[in-house]
């Protein structure tokens, strides 16, 4: 490694200013209210559905409990179709709730899930299909909605990467029964860390509140087997400062994504990822395919890390094939998802990434 070149990390946390901050945490001194469902966290709530547009939302400590306390509070039982080019967590959420994931392959054009592979998966055990809007790229939500009509599933959707993104105007958040955010420092919006879930059924969020403290319904009373799944007021209080730049942050994010695009675009063996016009991204990632280049995948990666750079082979290996999955799913039967998790690098992005970095970046991938 170069001693004399700053390390670049595929992403950087967005942060307020620290007196921003300080602000917003003042009045936790006077409360000394600290957790369970104080102002901030309602403040914040308030501020997402707003943002979101959307009449439902409960929050959580991290986008991992929120995905398996809305699996759990739908009562789900049986299979569940899914895709294994996701974070680890999605495929545990599922299995940590006794349901069973049953693979279906991606689409080779923006990596969710294929609606043409999903009939076939279906059985009578079928209860549900967690599709993942990987990248911020959004799934076949007319189509999924329409195989969850005819076969009567519910569909939770895994929008970690997803937080802001519109289609035809609409916000994402507004698609199937439910759909999980992830609010990890590594995301487009953060709040330190955290997570919430948007539903359409409002019953749920007396369940939902529940049992994310415990299943405690009353002073006396414990209804559900709950764990513990709160967001804090600090947490709560970062996320409602992040929020009021957010949106000069996803322009920044624009900027740094323009630049990548320019230098990569057509070059023989290099595939972008295409944002069709009638979505409004958030410039989540900036997933990269080496498919031909001259040098591969894992060239590419070792010569960016020779210069401190670290991208990432997000996501690589596929959650079918992690170790802990290993003797019960077979990547080989989502051959497209395999292809790929096999050629995928994401190249740093953030608000804060200086363009002259991502021109050393393209430099180093084209020389
Ligand atoms: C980040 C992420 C999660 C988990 O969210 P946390 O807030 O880190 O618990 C789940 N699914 C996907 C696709 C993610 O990227």
């Amino acid at each position: 490694m170069k001693q004399n070149e700053e390390t670049i990390l595929v992403t950087r946390s967005s942060i307020p200013d620290l007196y921003e901050y300080i602000d917003e945490i003042k009045s936790i001194w006077e409360t000394h209210w600290l957790t369970n469902m104080g102002e901030k966290h309602k403040k914040l709530e308030y501020e997402l559905k707003k943002y979101l547009k959307v009449d439902n939302i409960t929050l959580f400590t991290n986008g991992h409990l929120a995905l398996e306390n809305i699996l759990a509070g739908l009562n789900l039982k049986g299979e569940v179709i899914t895709t294994p080019f996701t974070f680890a967590s999605t495929t545990h959420a599922i299995v940590r709730n006794g349901l069973t994931p049953v693979f279906c392959d991606i689409n080779k054009e923006d990596y969710t899930i294929d609606v043409s592979k999903i009939e076939k998966l279906i059985t009578d055990k079928t209860c549900a299909i967690v599709p993942v809007h990987v990248y911020g790229n959004i799934c076949n939500v007319k189509e999924i909605d329409n195989i969850a009509k005819k076969y009567n599933l519910k569909v939770i959707y895994d929008a970690a990467h997803a937080f802001g993104v519109k289609i035809n105007g609409k916000s994402v958040a507004n698609f199937g029964d439910a759909s999980m955010f992830s609010f990890h420092a590594t995301k487009v919006f953060n709040t330190i860390e955290g997570g919430a879930v948007c539903y359409k059924n409002s019953k749920l969020e007396k369940t939902l509140n529940d049992i994310k403290n415990f299943g405690i319904t009353g002073p006396e009373t414990v209804e559900y087997i709950g764990g513990n799944a709160k967001m804090n007021e600090f947490q709560a209080a970062m996320g409602i400062c992040n929020l009021r730049h957010l949106n000069v942050e996803i322009e920044k994010r624009r900027k740094v994504v323009e630049k990548y695009n320019y230098r990569l675009k057509n070059v023989k063996g290099i595939k972008l990822n295409k944002i069709p016009s009638n979505i409004e991204t958030n410039y989540a990632y900036f997933p990269v395919i080496f498919d031909g280049y001259k040098l591969s995948r894992d060239e590419v990666f070792e010569k960016l890390k020779e210069h401190n750079i670290i991208a990432r082979k997000y996501f690589y290996p596929l959650t079918n094939s992690h170790k802990c999955y290993k003797e019960r799913f077979k990547c080989e039967e989502t051959p497209i998802a395999e292809y790929i998790s096999d050629r995928v690098l994401t190249l740093p992005l953030y608000a804060d990434l200086d363009l002259k970095i991502v021109d050393k970046i393209c430099d180093i991938i084209l020389e």
